[in-house]
Parts: C-alpha cells; structure tokens; sequence
C-alpha cells in the first residue's frame, strides 16, 4: 500500500514532448483511471510510474520515496498489459507463481499465494492448463492472479480489458472493481474508455495533449466539467453542442438558437454570460425527456420537435432532431418515439445543461443545481 505523488513531470520523445508537466497526487488505496483520447500521454504516465520510462524532469514519488532512478523491480509496483504477456510452455500456476519462484519463495508458500489469488479470480480449477487452452478473460484473470501474487504496494493496469469482447469486458470491469473493494492496494488504471473510467474509478484523470484537463470524482466531471472537451468526452450517447447567442439579461436572459427559437434561462441560475454573447447549449441526451406533466418545471424548457433518426435501445430510445440547425440527440422512454417525421412535445432541462465561450471551450455556466435541490424549488 502506498500513495503516489507526481510534480512537473515532463517526458519528450524527440520532437513529441508527451508528457508536459503533470502533477498528481493519488492517495493510498485510491482507485485512480488516466483517460483520455489516444495519444494523449497516459500509458507515457503510467510507464513512468511503473520505471519503463525514464523521466526527463519533475519527480514521482511512492510512499513518500523518490522513485526516479529506481529500477521498475525495486519499486514494488505489479503491472498488467493489454497483451496479457503470459509464458505459452507455463501452467497457468507457473505462470501465476512465477515472479515469486523467481524471488525463490518457498514451494508451500508460492502454492498458498498462487492457490488463493486463483480462487479470488474464480480459476483456481484452471491451475494445470497451458495458455492456449483459455479464452481471453481467463488470460487476463491469469495475468492479475501475476500481479495479486506479488502482493505489491501499486497495481498499474494499461488498457487490461481492451482485447476483450464487450460481455466479457463488462464482466471482467466488474471483477477487477471487486478486487479493488476486497483489497484495498492502490490502482492506477488506463483506458480510453470512458465507460470504463467511470464505472471503475474513485478518482477521473482526464489528460488532454500531455495535460490534465481536469480531475475529480467521475459524478463531479459528468456534471460540472469545466470545458467543452470534458463535456463532450464523458458521457455515451455524448453532449449535444448547439451554437446559439445569449439575449436579455437578469431575471430575463434567454438563448437564441436561431430560428425564432429562444429558450429561457432558468431565473437564479448564473449564465455566466453576457446579452448578445456567442456560446454553444451542451445538452445530454438524459436533459431531454418527452413532455408528460400538465405544465413544466421551473428551468424546463418545452418545444415540439420533428423527429428525424429513432433508436430504439430495448430499455431506452435515443433519438435525433433539429434544433436551430443542429442535430440534438434526447434519450426517451422505450415507446414514446416510433418513426421519422413523427412530431412530440419534449422537455428541455436547462437547469442542468451547459453554456460554453466558444472561443476558449469554457464552461461559462454556474453548477447545475443538485437534484434535490431542484425538488425543493419546483
Ligand atoms: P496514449 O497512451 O494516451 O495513447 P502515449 O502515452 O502512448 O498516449 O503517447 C503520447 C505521445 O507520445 C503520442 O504522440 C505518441 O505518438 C508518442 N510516443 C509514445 N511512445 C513513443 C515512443 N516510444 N517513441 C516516440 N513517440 C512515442
């Protein structure tokens, strides 16, 4: 077990300069995932903690121990990959028990370890099989038996479920939250996923170009991201961004979408910006819902739409329309949207959509308020 701490840390490779300037502290026993799009420096990040990177400047600390020039066995940390990385002549127990016959543990003492973290993966009956004679959960649950054995103060995990189908992903995205919960050791995790991150994580590092854009809990950043990018990054189907223009002010500012159409801002809510400003509404599919009350909420905007794309999901409905000019796209009950050029009423909820300067990609918009909040005051 231990905390990490990172400061201004730097990596270039030639021209590429990878890593510009992190700092990070993660604390022990926290479960923390690095997203972000590819090739924006997070499995740099992870090597480097793990010591397959060299460092060009800052420092990383692991328990309170700089680890800069510590070769990766010395630090204490267990790695899985993407690829599994498994001995093809080893038992699964050999494979599992190697690191620690390596270390020349005693036999009664690897088949203790060996035969318990087995059992916490479920595949302490695969003990005797080769590598081939699995399929690719039961490989990769061999490779965090590996990891477990070493019983090390960090896991670092880089895109572990990536080779994996989407049923088996999801199911092994549940086990490794598990192992977290059952164990306690830190975990660094990364993924382009953001479904994985959000699922998994204590703590969203969301990295941008080699920086972190922002950091936080995955509700704080689903629901107060602090720019455009981490709107749109979190959250499947993603944010809907529609241009539009700030009018009015006070008590009676509103968003011109064009078209005549002009959405009131909810009274008490900070816009953040000025009458006549250009921004950009982001929208979740889940702020839009088909009108049922008799009149709308206090910040609930209500238009009729012309719906152009239904997609139906089973449980929900996605479907897209114009707003303005731009496609929007609302999540529905399953059975309240049937067909293209269909026309339904839908509730538009400003007090937790988002306005945007579309210049910098800041979220202008004060925090949506809480939903309990929100009861209390309609
Ligand atoms: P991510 O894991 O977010 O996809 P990486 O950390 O792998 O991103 O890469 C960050 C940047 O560094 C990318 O531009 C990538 O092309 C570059 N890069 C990574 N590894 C190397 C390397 N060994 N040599 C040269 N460039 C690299």
């Amino acid at each position: 077990m231990a905390d990490v701490k990172i400061t201004s840390l730097h990596k270039h490779y030639g021209e590429v300069h990878a890593v510009r300037g992190i700092d990070l502290a993660i604390r022990d026993g926290e479960f923390t995932v690095l997203v972000g799009p590819s090739g924006c420096g997070k499995s740099t990040l992870l090597r480097m903690i793990a010591g397959l990177e060299s460092v060009d400047s800052g420092t990383i600390e692991v328990g309170g121990q700089v680890v800069n020039d510590m070769r990766p066995r010395d630090r204490d940390v267990a790695m899985v990959f993407q690829d599994y990385a498994l001995y093809p002549h080893m038992s699964v127990a050999s494979n599992i028990g190697f690191g620690l016959m390596a270390r020349k543990l005693a036999k009664p003492e690897i088949e203790a370890r060996v035969g318990k973290a087995a059992a916490m993966l479920g595949i302490g009956h695969l003990l005797e099989r080769y590598p081939r004679q699995l399929s690719g959960g039961q490989r990769q649950r061999v490779a965090i038996g590996r990891a477990i054995v070493r019983n090390p103060r960090i896991f670092l995990f880089d895109e572990p479920l990536s080779n994996l189908d989407a049923q088996l992903r999801d199911e092994m995205r549940g086990e490794i939250k598990r192992l977290h919960q059952d164990i306690s050791t830190t975990m660094i995790y990364v993924t382009h996923d953001q479904v994985e991150a959000m699922t998994l994580a204590d703590r969203i590092v969301l990295l941008k170009d080699g920086v972190i854009e922002q950091q936080g809990s995955p509700l704080e950043l689903f629901e107060q991201p602090r720019t455009r990018f981490v709107a749109g990054f979190l959250g499947s189907p993603r944010m809907s961004f529609v241009p539009a223009r700030m009018v009015g002010g006070g008590g009676a500012a509103g968003v011109d979408l064009g078209n005549g159409i002009v959405m009131p801002w909810p009274q008490g809510r900070s816009s953040g910006a000025e009458n006549g400003q250009e921004i950009e509404l982001g929208l979740r599919p889940e702020h839009i819902r088909r009108a049922t009350a008799a009149t709308p909420a206090p910040g609930i905007v209500r238009r009729p739409v012309q719906v152009d794309l239904v997609q139906p999901t089973g449980s929900r409905t996605y479907i897209t329309f114009d707003l303005g000019k731009t496609p929007v796209m609302a999540e529905v009950a399953a059975h309240d949207a049937h067909q293209h050029g269909e026309e339904i009423p839908l509730d538009f909820d400003l007090n937790r959509a988002v306005l945007i300067d579309p210049q910098s990609g800041l979220v202008l918009s004060s925090r949506a308020p809480s939903p309990g909040q929100r009861t209390a005051t309609s």
